[in-house]
């Protein structure tokens, strides 16, 4: 008897999205941190969460990290490293003059809005940066240019804009917004100011579009839909709104299993499972057996995307990397 064989049906199911989970930015900055306490020994001093997951910053805690919220908690001349949300560019420069070594995990993705934020601010354009007031993102992109960034949080936010020239304006976003609020909030914008540009490709990155895809396409078929990630990573918060507003009965957002509530699948037949892109799969797991002890066994992974972007680890990294190699 094969072990499916063995294993009796319920009539309860989980549908796994895929994708889910760790992206490329996240991947790239955890391992920053691991390979530079194994190159320059604990502590290694991280400037904000280094990504947006509970369980990832207590297995760094515990290898030696030290989780600082501002240069100035870093001993003068340690190892920094610069979260994968990105630093306002006076961050680069307090570390500079505290002679501090530092290591910028800050998302590729990221730096690109960064990029499109500074070249338009050369060119005196107004920017409308649509994203989360307070975000940790959002506060390093603005701060490459305030002089001409207004923040739009959300679509309820666009009346209150005023620009200098409506011919001269361009909107840009955060990477983790909701895609479809975020076309809803531009379409706003442009009934107040038709002459709106567009950023030059899409901010809202690849990871974020994927998870909140396949969401989409598992929810109308869920009676609840949870969502491994932490209260205060963006893209897993919108991963449960999505789902709500794609139709799944109910939502939740868990960072770990024991945090499920028996009374969420007390009626439920069809369990959707998915993860923010800062939640390493073993947690998803977790969420799995604990499912499985609770007669979910039967589980179809529905995959709408295969993603295979890598990043490399940063450079001032990989170059004190090879310097050790060379001994
Ligand atoms: S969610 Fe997107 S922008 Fe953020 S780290 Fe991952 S790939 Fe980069």
């Amino acid at each position: 008897m094969t072990e499916a064989e063995a294993t009796p049906k319920t009539g309860k199911r989980v549908l796994l999205a895929k994708p889910r989970g760790y992206c490329a930015g996240v991947d790239r900055a955890v391992q920053t941190v691991e390979e530079a306490l194994k190159l320059y020994g604990a502590p290694i001093y991280v400037r904000k969460q280094i990504v947006h997951n509970k369980h990832v910053v207590q297995t760094l805690e515990a290898r030696g990290a030290i989780f600082v919220e501002e240069n100035e908690e870093v001993p003068e001349g340690a190892t920094v490293i610069f979260s994968a949300h990105g630093v306002a560019p006076e961050v680069y420069e307090q570390a500079r003059a505290r002679s501090l070594r530092a290591i910028d995990a800050t998302c590729p993705l990221v730096t690109k809005v960064h990029q499109e934020a500074k070249r338009f601010a050369a060119e005196d354009y107004d920017i409308l940066l649509i994203g989360h007031e307070g975000h940790e993102e959002v506060i390093g992109t603005a701060g490459e240019a305030p002089a001409h960034i207004q923040l739009v949080d959300g679509p309820d936010d666009v009346d209150r804009i005023t620009v200098r020239d409506p011919n001269k304006v361009v909107w840009l976003s955060q990477t983790t917004l909701s895609v479809d609020e975020t076309l809803e909030t531009v379409a706003r914008l442009k009934t107040r100011l038709p002459l709106l540009q567009s950023p030059p490709s899409d901010d809202i990155c690849y990871a974020t579009s994927n998870r909140q895809h396949v969401v989409k396409e598992i929810a109308p078929d869920c009676d609840v839909v949870i969502v491994v990630g932490s209260r205060n990573s963006s893209n897993s918060v919108r991963l449960v709104e999505v789902a709500l507003d794609a139709g799944a009965r109910a939502g939740h957002l868990v960072d770990f299993a024991h945090e499920i509530d028996d009374a969420w699948l007390a009626d439920a037949r069809t369990v959707g499972l998915t993860s923010g892109a800062s939640v390493p799969d073993e947690l998803v797991h977790e969420v799995l057996a604990h499912l499985a002890e609770r007669g979910f066994t039967d589980v179809d992974e529905v995959v709408t995307a295969n993603e295979r972007l890598t990043f490399s680890l940063p450079q001032e990294l990989k170059r004190d990397m090879k310097a050790a190699a060379r001994g």
